[in-house]
């Protein structure tokens, strides 16, 4: 069993399409271990996507993480990573698989619907970002 960090981004937050995503992820054998609603501060955004921060995007990504409330999950299965990677389309959804939630729920590579890890070892230190280990069931 492999466990990935999920964050539901303020765009698909603010559409109301939170259920009809944590249904793809249900659907497709990974499981919701933990969930909570936030709302990320600057600090927060940083710290988390601090892998970016000498991108010209960085100011923006921050900004967007922070324009409203997210919803962030654990999602556990069998090659949760890698399974919820696919399930999530690529990062530009003009470029995404038809039938992934980022073609389907995402508006641009900005506004992008939903982040997941991105390996194994990333995985560990998003869901430690977010989780204690007795908010894990
Ligand atoms: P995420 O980390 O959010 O799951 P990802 O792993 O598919 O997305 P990353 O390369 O980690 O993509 O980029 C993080 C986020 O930064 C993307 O989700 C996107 O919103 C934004 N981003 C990435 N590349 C660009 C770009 N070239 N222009 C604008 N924004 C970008
Ligand atoms: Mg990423």
């Amino acid at each position: 069993m492999q466990q990935t960090l999920s964050i539901i981004k303020p765009d698909a937050v603010k559409k109301g399409v939170v259920g009809k995503i944590i249904d793809r992820f249900e659907s497709n054998g990974l499981r919701i271990a933990a969930t909570k609603k936030l709302w990320l501060s600057k600090c927060e955004a940083s710290k988390f996507y601090a892998v970016h921060k000498d991108r010209p995007f960085f100011n923006d990504l921050v900004e967007f993480m922070t324009s409203g409330p997210v919803v962030v999950m654990v999602l556990e299965g069998e090659n949760a990573v890698v399974k919820n990677r696919e399930l999530m389309g690529a990062t530009d959804p003009k470029q995404a698989e038809k039938g992934t939630i980022r073609a389907d729920f995402a508006d641009s590579i900005d506004a992008n619907a939903i982040h997941g890890s991105d390996s194994i070892e990333n995985a560990n230190i998003e869901i430690a970002f977010f989780f204690s280990k007795r908010e894990i069931l």
